[in-house]
């Protein structure tokens, strides 16, 4: 365990913003903050970086941890402990899939107490509102978790429609209306519910394999979802993201919005398969929205690399063996185990494979997600005064992804198998160690704090 208040990581070559390659310096962390950056510094190495990179926390901002109501499919600790196995050091947690859901400030006062002990890193949480919340009159709720929140979740299709309902155009573009006088963005599962209902119901009948998941959800679908919720929130003027993007069409439309209120990411998932590969593999590359056809897999890259898309997410929601199980595609459960493998992969077929530049990465691991969100205070880069949220990598070591081996409770991957290049010796969160590659994910659950976005400029709420 390294818990001194005072730790020198010495010789290794750090990833720092906006320059084009690593830089030989050494560290010093103080009180869980980094308090020092230079050339040397003098006295003994607490950690010796020789041969490795040192990279800022990377952040998942769009996990499912189910954590608490649905803990057969996963909890805090296996899920953050996962991340940190993975070089995540921060993660944001969606409203809707815990019981209760973050909905209110009772809701999330719940939850906290409950996932608080279990958290090996720091996280954060989105609000959400339904249809029923809407219904209901849904601005008291809103309001009571503005502080503790860094963005509302809302759906435009939903799964679960008799709990958690998606919303029109209508009660959407109220509930942003809303956000927006409370200087909060809202975030969208872009769908078109009309499509993809009335599809669904179509190709039901026709059969139980992959391709049908797909057709009733196929890009067009997603297309026409993310047109008008951008048309809405220009209407607005309002904060919008679209989350889990997964055709490169609808991502152009974010980027021809030109303008920094409208943003979205893309995950993993949609980056390295395609829909042969969902038909090959099935369940494990179930996901919503399906994975689509090549070539927007390719094309996804270059927008992320232009910075059309922001940032990168890993949509974390694992199913139990029963809900994951082959058999008919529509009853199985929607989601990866994707936390851990997110920088592993960005690393190895970005960074790795020239894709990306070594800034862009940052930028999409670390400090955009944390810019947008409010929280790049604290997170989002390696600099004096932030939070020593570190990941040592060794450039040189390739590994074999091996889901049996997962420290979340899903043991089910679509990278199953696959070879990368550059493995993670350590994960500090806030100059604490939580994984180490020979250990596996070490001190205790409760380490992680929960974060709240910093406050508006000025110090005032708009
Ligand atoms: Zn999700």
């Amino acid at each position: 365990m390294l818990k001194e208040s005072v730790m020198l990581i010495k010789n290794g070559y750090l990833a720092l913003p906006g320059e084009a390659d690593f830089i030989k310096k050494d560290l010093k962390i103080d009180q869980g903050k980094i308090s020092e950056i230079a050339d040397s510094i003098p006295g003994d190495a607490d950690i010796d970086a020789t041969g490795l990179e040192i990279f800022p926390g990377g952040i998942d901002p769009h996990v499912h941890f189910y954590d608490p109501g649905y803990t057969d499919k996963e909890d805090f600790m296996h899920g953050t402990g996962f991340a940190a196995s993975g070089g995540i050091t921060t993660i944001v947690d969606m409203p809707c899939t815990s019981d209760p859901p973050v909905s209110n400030a009772a809701n999330l006062e719940h939850k906290l107490e409950i996932v608080g002990p279990k958290a090996h890193i720091d996280y954060g949480f989105f609000g959400g509102v339904s249809r029923q919340m809407f219904d209901a009159g849904f601005h008291e709720d809103m309001d009571s978790i503005q502080d503790h929140v860094l963005g509302y979740k809302v759906y435009a299709v939903s799964g679960a429609e008799e709990t958690w309902g998606a919303l029109d155009h209508f009660r959407f573009y109220k509930v942003m209306e809303h956000a927006q006088k409370l200087g909060k963005i809202i975030l969208l599962h872009a769908e078109d519910a009309e499509y993809v209902n009335n599809a669904s119901e179509h190709f039901k009948n026709l059969g139980k394999d992959a391709a049908h998941w797909y057709a009733a959800r196929p890009e067009l679908a997603e297309v026409l979802a993310v047109q008008s919720a951008i048309r809405i929130a220009e209407e607005l003027n309002a904060d919008l993201h679209i989350v889990h993007v997964g055709t490169s069409e609808a991502a152009a439309l974010i980027d021809r919005a030109g303008t920094e209120k409208i943003s979205g990411e893309t995950c993993p998932q949609y980056l390295a398969f395609t829909l042969d590969d969902f038909i090959e593999q099935g369940p494990a590359l179930k996901i919503s929205p399906p994975i689509k056809k090549s070539p927007n897999d390719s094309e996804l890259w270059e927008l992320l690399s232009n910075a059309s898309l922001s940032f990168i997410a890993s949509d974390h929601a694992p199913g139990t063996p029963e809900e994951k199980k082959p058999g008919d595609i529509w009853c199985n459960s929607a989601g990866i185990a994707g936390t851990g493998t997110m920088f592993p992969f960005l690393y190895s077929s970005g960074l790795k494979e020239a894709r990306i530049s070594l800034e862009k990465f940052l930028r999409i691991i670390s400090s955009a997600a944390a810019e947008r969100y409010r929280i790049d205070d604290r997170k989002g880069s390696i600099a004096r005064g932030k939070d020593a949220d570190l990941v040592l990598v060794n450039p040189k070591e390739s590994w074999k992804v091996d889901e049996k081996q997962f420290y979340s409770k899903g043991k089910l991957s679509p990278f199953h198998g696959r070879t990368f290049t550059g493995k993670i010796h350590k994960t500090l969160v806030r100059g604490g160690l939580v994984y180490d590659h020979r250990e596996g994910v070490v001190g205790d659950p409760g380490h992680g704090r929960f974060i709240r976005p910093k406050k508006n400029e000025g110090g005032k709420h708009a």
